[in-house]
């Protein structure tokens, strides 16, 4: 009998084994990670079945990929032919509302916009909003600790996760945190599990802070003749308190006005900054930005204008896709270095014959850069792989991060040793160990 058939059984719930629909769960959206249709895929409706599954594959040493929505860009969620994926898609029911205590708790399958959708009746928001917001999950956010635009004002996921239900790989069921806007009772074990990118135990429910839903925001554009200025101008408007700051290199706009003209002058970068409050400050903030070298700029209020405005932001990506193949990077570094770390990356895409557009939220020092080849060309992808990987350190060697946002999964471990010492790898794999004996969960997964 197949490991898929004495676990329908112990669970009593049918698996999915066809591997042509199995293939559909086993594999996010990183390009280049490796992965293989799984033997078995379990819709999981309760953590008390997730949790006769995992005892189960705990005793018999089966790998486990947790599932949220696959939107991931590191591999995280990616299978191979042993493995059960444990798919949260069907948890996905919200479970309470409270604006009075500012929290909601949810099952991990809820879709982050379907959440602030329904806070958004009672005045309030779920503010952490990854750019995949409108299909990724609750679940897959905390545990990739997921970011977005208006995490520079808000912070990201973790900073609004109060509490967690997690189903251990031994089949125990933990309950972490408390609905409490504080809570210092224990060691804070909540935010071990938050970014632990499936390897840790299965998230199942989640209190999260919901907050007044903030005003529509007042939008400031400003072009600059270098990415230099433009980086030390988005430093100096963090004193705004923006809900977003982002920016945008020359290569990326070039992208976006060759496909569909804005009307920008092709200048060295562009800043976007919003404000959701102290709209007052807009105009400081314009002569913040002339004094950063400003060719151009606009502030506006009017919210329908701000669709506009940002447009260009939300076109970067897709822009820079219609160029060739993509593989997207997403270091963190310091905000004053991000100039710095800019120029690298060009020197970079000239020794390497490459396209890099570069765009990120300046106002985290979480950039960007967007490898692009032409599809189909080995050479070139050759290419692309060395430069993401020199990408990283170069972020490393200024005192950045590999992640900022996406994960670890399966392909940044092997860069892992240049910015945790010996002791810290081993202190991780010791948890690892207590956590998940059996060592079943995402083996291959974020760890070094
Ligand atoms: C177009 C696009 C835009 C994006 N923009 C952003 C962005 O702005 N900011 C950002 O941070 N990310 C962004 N991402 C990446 C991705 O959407 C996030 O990482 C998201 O949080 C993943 O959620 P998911 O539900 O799809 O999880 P999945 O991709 O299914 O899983 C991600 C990881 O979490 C683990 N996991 C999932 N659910 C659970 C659970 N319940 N318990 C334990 N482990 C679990 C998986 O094993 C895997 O390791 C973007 C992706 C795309 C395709």
């Amino acid at each position: 009998m197949s490991f898929a058939a004495e676990l329908e059984k112990a669970i009593g719930v049918s698996l999915i084994t066809d591997p042509d629909v199995t293939a559909t769960y086993s594999k996010d959206q990183a390009p280049f990670a490796d992965s293989s249709p799984a033997a078995a895929v379990l819709l999981a409706r309760s953590s008390e079945e997730i949790a006769k599954a995992l005892a189960f594959c705990s005793e018999r040493s089966i790998p486990v990929v947790i599932r949220g929505a696959g939107s991931g860009l590191s591999g995280g969620a990616n299978a191979d032919s042993e493995s059960l994926v444990i798919s949260l898609e069907k948890m996905n029911r919200i479970l309470e509302i409270d604006p009075a205590n500012q929290l909601a708790r949810v099952e991990a399958g809820v879709i982050n916009l379907d959440l602030d959708n329904a806070v958004k009746e009672f005045g309030m928001a779920y503010l952490p909003d990854p750019a995949s917001r409108d299909w990724s999950t609750i679940g897959g956010n905390v545990a990739t600790n997921a970011g977005g635009m208006c995490c520079v004002k808000y912070g990201v996921t973790s900073h609004h996760v109060r509490a967690l239900k997690v189903v251990l790989s031994t089949g125990q069921i933990i309950e972490l945190g408390k609905a409490t806007k504080k809570f210092v009772t224990t060691l804070d074990l909540t935010h071990l599990f938050i970014g632990s990118e499936g390897t840790l135990g299965v998230i199942t429910e989640i209190t999260l802070n919901i907050l007044p839903r903030p005003k529509p925001p007042a939008t400031l554009i400003a072009t600059f003749p270098s990415i230099t200025q433009a980086a030390a101008a988005s430093a100096d408007l963090l004193q705004y308190r923006p809900s977003m700051l982002e920016i945008i290199d020359q290569t990326t706009l070039k992208a976006v006005e060759s496909w569909h003209p804005l009307g920008f002058d092709i200048a060295g970068a562009i800043v976007l900054m919003q404000l959701d409050e102290n709209f007052e400050l807009g105009e400081k903030a314009v002569s913040t930005a002339q004094s950063h070298g400003m060719i151009d700029g606009m502030f506006s209020t009017d919210p329908n204008e701000a669709v506009d405005l940002i447009r260009v932001r939300k076109l970067a990506y897709p822009a820079l896709e219609r160029l060739g193949a993509t593989l997207l990077d997403d270091v963190a570094l310091p905000v004053t270095r991000i100039a710095e770390f800019v120029n690298k990356v060009e020197a970079l895409a000239k020794e390497y014959n490459l396209i890099i557009g570069i765009f990120g939220h300046a106002g985290d020092g979480n950039m960007h850069p967007t490898i692009v080849h032409n599809h189909g060309d080995l050479e070139g992808e050759r290419r692309a792989k060395i430069v993401f990987a020199k990408i990283v350190e170069i972020a490393q060697a200024l005192g950045g991060t590999a992640s900022g946002e996406h994960g670890i999964g399966s392909i940044k471990r092997s860069l892992l040793s240049n910015e945790l010492s010996p002791l810290v790898i081993e202190i991780q794999r010791g948890i690892k160990q207590l956590l998940d004996p059996a060592l079943i969960l995402n083996p291959g997964k974020k760890l070094p």
